[in-house]
């Protein structure tokens, strides 16, 4: 799984190389589309695997749902538990979670509502 602060890092490197595609002649970009490429790729940090999953996932941290049981014993009204990384928020003595849960806390999944 890729995270935020390798997505910050590769964000960095792609800014870096302003320079390198400013220094190219905006007329004629098809000889040099194959050097882009590369240096795209090393900018995000590709290694292996299907190259347009490793952007996708660079770009999509993707959805899970909470899949938190409020209906069993000791559960909490707005509990969370992520179907995806299982991190789990509950209720704690004196403390009472509320509000929406948009995110996982834990994986930064997006959380899928309805
Ligand atoms: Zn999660």
């Amino acid at each position: 799984m890729i995270s935020d602060e390798q997505r910050r890092e590769a964000a960095a490197s792609l800014r870096g190389s302003r320079g390198f595609f400013n220094s190219l002649p905006r007329t004629v970009l098809e000889p040099f589309i194959f050097d882009i490429f590369e240096r795209v790729l090393e900018c995000v940090g590709y290694t292996e695997c299907n190259v347009f999953d490793y952007l996708a996932d660079l770009v999509d941290r993707g959805e899970c749902e909470n899949v938190y049981d409020g209906s069993v014993q000791d559960s909490c009204d707005n509990g969370f538990l992520c179907s995806v990384c299982g991190c789990k928020v509950e209720d704690e003595e004196h403390y009472r979670v509320s509000g929406v849960w948009n995110y996982c806390p834990q994986c930064g999944r997006k959380v899928r509502h309805g």
